[in-house]
């Protein structure tokens, strides 16, 4: 009996020695907490027909694919030209439309079409560290709300592979949207550090235009636009020839002799494009209408036909990401980090936003106004200062208002955690944004604007030598800010540009 006894003693010494070593097994203790980039609009291909010998991809389409669909109206172009009959170039132009994305279009309650399928994102390997990042994609058709579910699946099935209980993410433009859907629904006690790059958190104002008719071509923002993305290129020389190229352009008038063109186009054509194409396509689409910003949103529902009789499950999907996650956003982020989440805003500025909506005078990334982005920066228009007499809004004690003067952080939800870079083009980084990253990544504590001299709240982008600088004061000539640039900055294209200011400056000088 004492022998028995003390075998079933030993065992149960044994198991309670053993257990915690099998659990500690599965739990990894590399000190890495894997990171995962939550991707942005287009990371998940659309297809259809799945599996069959139809298939196709919808999204993003093969560019050579979708250049074959669009040949007639080329033709028809050529034709407009002579005829200027605008409803025959309808007739080319809006079936190709529909033909290249039509089946990209959502049922009544805002879910795809049976025949139109996603790529599944699933963890393929246990390494992980701070080199290495998950990709997560989605369809960007679908209610953020149905995207954050899949999230979450993702950062159970990563913390699974890696043996970690928590993750670190990365969340770029549309991944803003999916990731704050997920706060909402699942909190933030898996998460240890939250950054948010170029996201549109509170909308971006050409989709709120779109979704309210508001079509507008200007020039002078057309040519800003196209300038914008050549410091970007692959080649800094290339980039200045374009730079020239376009100013050339403009200067000949040929600019404003196609945005005339573009402008009949709008004044004839805009009414079929919206409603035998844009609508048709767009009005049902829940992951797009997560873009629209607050004041655009109850009209845009007007404007796009969508109404509580018809679409009631669609209006319902719709409020429910617009109120309890993009208004929001102030008490989900005040929640994760007072749950111990790190959360980090990092919003682009100085750059042309698109030119073909009415709010192209918005300072952005090219693509999300820097206003949307930053969870409420008040922003001078692009090209423009703060006036002189402008006065901090709020946090007296602290400057927020960057040495240019183009924005006041103080009216931000997050002011001490939210970054601008200047010049930084959507979602497109460098070695000096991955540096930057991985510092805040790697910080357990909450890191603010205050805490490191060289990531300060305002920063100049340079693509050139991939890192960041401070941004300069701007002097009242043109002239004096070029050449400061140039000398902070001492690429072909910033010389390009204070070559071409100085001759604008002299030419003006003999003019005058
Ligand atoms: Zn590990």
């Amino acid at each position: 009996m004492k022998k028995i006894f003390a075998s079933i003693l030993a065992i149960i010494i044994i198991a309670v020695g053993v257990l915690p070593c099998l659990a500690a097994d599965d739990s990894c203790t590399c000190g890495q907490t894997p990171i995962i980039y939550v991707a942005a609009l287009g990371s998940g291909s659309v297809y259809l027909d799945e599996g069959t010998e139809n298939e196709k991809t919808l999204f993003r389409p093969d560019v050579a694919e979708m250049l074959g669909e669009f040949v007639p109206v080329i033709g028809a172009a050529a034709e407009l030209l002579t005829t200027k009959d605008y409803d025959a170039f309808g007739d080319v132009l809006i079936p190709c439309v529909n033909n290249a994305f039509g089946m990209l279009a959502m049922d009544d309650e805002g879910n795809s079409q049976p025949r139109v399928t996603t790529e599944e994102f699933h963890p393929d390997t246990a390494d992980h560290g701070i080199d290495y990042s998950y990709y997560f994609g989605y369809d960007f058709r679908v209610d953020p709300i149905e995207n954050a579910k899949l999230l979450h699946q993702y950062i159970e099935e990563v913390k699974e592979i890696t043996g970690h209980d928590t993750v670190r993410c990365r969340a770029s433009s549309m991944g803003g949207v999916t990731f704050m859907a997920y706060l909402r629904l699942y909190g933030s006690e898996d998460i240890e550090t939250i950054i948010f790059q170029n996201c549109p958190l509170q909308g971006t104002a050409v989709a709120g235009e779109l979704y309210n008719g508001l079509v507008e071509i200007n020039k002078d923002a057309l040519l800003r636009y196209a300038e914008c993305a050549l410091p970007s290129m692959d080649s800094d020389f290339f980039g200045a020839f374009l730079y020239m190229l376009l100013e050339m352009l403009d200067a000949g008038g040929v600019l404003e002799g196609l945005v005339g063109v573009a402008d009949n186009l709008v004044v004839n054509l805009k009414d079929r494009v919206f409603d035998e194409a844009l609508i048709p396509i767009f009005a049902t689409m829940p992951g797009i209408w997560s873009f629209v910003p607050d004041e655009y949103y109850e009209t845009a529902k007007d404007f796009m036909g969508i109404n509580d009789g018809e679409h009631q499950v669609l209006v319902e999907r719709l409020d429910y990401y617009h109120y309890e996650v993009q208004q929001s956003a102030e008490e989900l982020l005040n929640q994760a980090k007072s749950d111990g989440t790190n959360v980090y805003i990092v919003a682009g500025y100085n750059m042309q936003r698109t030119p073909l909506v009415s709010a192209y005078k918005n300072t952005s990334d090219g693509t999300v106004d820097t206003k949307y982005a930053s969870l409420g920066a008040t922003c001078a228009y692009i090209g423009e200062q703060l006036p002189a007499d402008y006065e901090q809004a709020e946090h007296n004690d602290i400057n927020y208002i960057s040495p240019d003067r183009m924005i006041d952080a103080s009216t931000c939800i997050l002011p001490e955690n939210t970054w601008f870079v200047k010049d930084m083009l959507h979602s497109t980084t460098h070695d000096g944004h991955d540096e930057f990253y991985r510092i805040l990544h790697e910080s357990e504590e909450q890191l603010t604007v205050f805490d490191m001299e060289e990531y300060p709240q305002f920063m100049q982008n340079d693509t050139v030598n991939q890192t960041f600088h401070q941004v300069i004061p701007l002097s009242d000539s043109a002239l004096e800010n070029a050449f400061a640039q140039a000398r902070q900055i001492p690429s072909f294209i910033n010389v390009t540009k204070l070559i071409i200011t100085f001759f604008e400056e002299f030419f003006n000088w003999m003019v005058g």
